[in-house]
């Protein structure tokens, strides 16, 4: 990379982690273009209408629209539609979605009748929230996160929402499948973003629903082997710093550690892995490992994490090119 271009940095993302690393990198980088792959595995159709809760997320967070204390959903919420569904006994109650998120779904859903594709319509509805940065879907065919579990009805597939959302990941998940991972087709841009950019950065996004999603795309492992790699870790002293993401590590036999979700990415994946201090220790054969304090807790200590994450990827690019 020539220190005068722009640098091209690219950002595989889930929701809610995915969505605050990327406001803390827009704000270290400002002069960067930063192209945002979305996770579109928690995909869901509701009351007729498509959902995509990470790609929201990310659009609601940089544009300035987002529920702060939840991490997701609008501010200034009301949910009179919810109220008038429940008061026609119609579900499901325990998706959140209110009023003003409808109409993001509302529009969704209309382009795609029309027949839009996920990109063009997450084009256009970041016309309104001007996210400062390039957000795409992984792709536009449907892939949608399933989850095995086993309780009294027996064993069985539930999407993944209900099981994260609904039933909190209280019931063990026996596996987790990318349903339509396989067929499906990176969307436009997504590739070419890839391979034009500088350095790709892993949010601290769940490495399981979220950023192991979008790796299930073929063609997007491929592509991002063949960049300088730098993730930040979503599990700090052994347990992720919200939500639910140990279950998802168990569901596959991994450890919910720093050091363990490095090893997942793998080798030939990641080159720099970023570590909470807690986690100073760690080390991974093959991967530069760092450790500098984590914890997001507002944009400027985000900014501080998000810069370290780049200037390591610099550096471990710069050292590969003069091998
Ligand atoms: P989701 O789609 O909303 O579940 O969000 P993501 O997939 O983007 O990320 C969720 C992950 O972010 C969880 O595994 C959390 O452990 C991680 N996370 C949340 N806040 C922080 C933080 O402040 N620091 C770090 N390092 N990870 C965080
Ligand atoms: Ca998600």
């Amino acid at each position: 990379m020539d220190t005068l271009d722009v640098m091209k940095i690219v950002v595989l993302a889930g929701g809610i982690g995915g969505a605050r690393f990327l406001r803390g990198l827009r704000s270290a980088a400002p002069e960067a273009e930063i192209t945002v792959i979305g996770n579109t595995g928690d995909d869901i159709s509701l009351f007729g209408l498509r959902v995509c809760p990470d790609l929201d997320t990310v659009m609601y967070t940089l544009g300035g629209g987002v529920n702060e204390d939840q991490g997701w959903g609008r501010a200034d919420e009301t949910f009179t539609v919810k109220e008038e569904l429940a008061a026609y006994g119609v579900g499901p109650s325990w998706f959140g979605l209110g009023d003003r998120d409808f109409a993001t779904h509302i529009v969704r859903t209309q382009m795609l009748a029309a027949g839009y594709k996920l990109s063009a319509v997450t084009e256009a509805l970041c016309d309104r929230w001007r996210p400062g940065v390039r957000l795409i879907p992984m792709t536009d065919d449907q892939v949608e996160t399933h989850v095995v579990v086993e309780d009294e009805q027996g064993r069985r597939a539930i999407h993944f929402q209900e099981w994260w959302v609904r039933l909190r990941a209280s019931v063990p998940a026996l596996s987790i499948a990318a349903v339509g991972a396989e067929d499906a087709k990176p969307a436009p841009g997504v590739l070419a973003a890839i391979e034009a950019a500088d350095v790709v950065l892993f949010p601290p996004s769940n490495p399981v629903v979220s950023i192991g999603t979008i790796l299930a795309v073929p063609g997007i492992r491929d592509a991002v082997a063949t960049r300088t790699v730098v993730g930040v870790s979503p599990i700090i002293g052994g347990a992720p710093v919200s939500g639910m993401a140990d279950a998802c590590l168990t569901a596959i036999g991994t450890e919910t550690s720093a050091r363990a979700v490095a090893e997942l990415y793998g080798l030939g994946l990641l080159d720099g892995w970023l570590v909470d201090e807690a986690d100073a220790a760690v080390r991974v054969e093959g991967i530069e490992v760092r450790s500098r304090p984590l914890l997001m807790t507002d944009e400027a200590a985000t900014a501080d994490i998000a810069r370290a994450a780049l200037d390591l990827a610099v550096e471990l690019k710069r050292a590969e090119e003069s091998r």
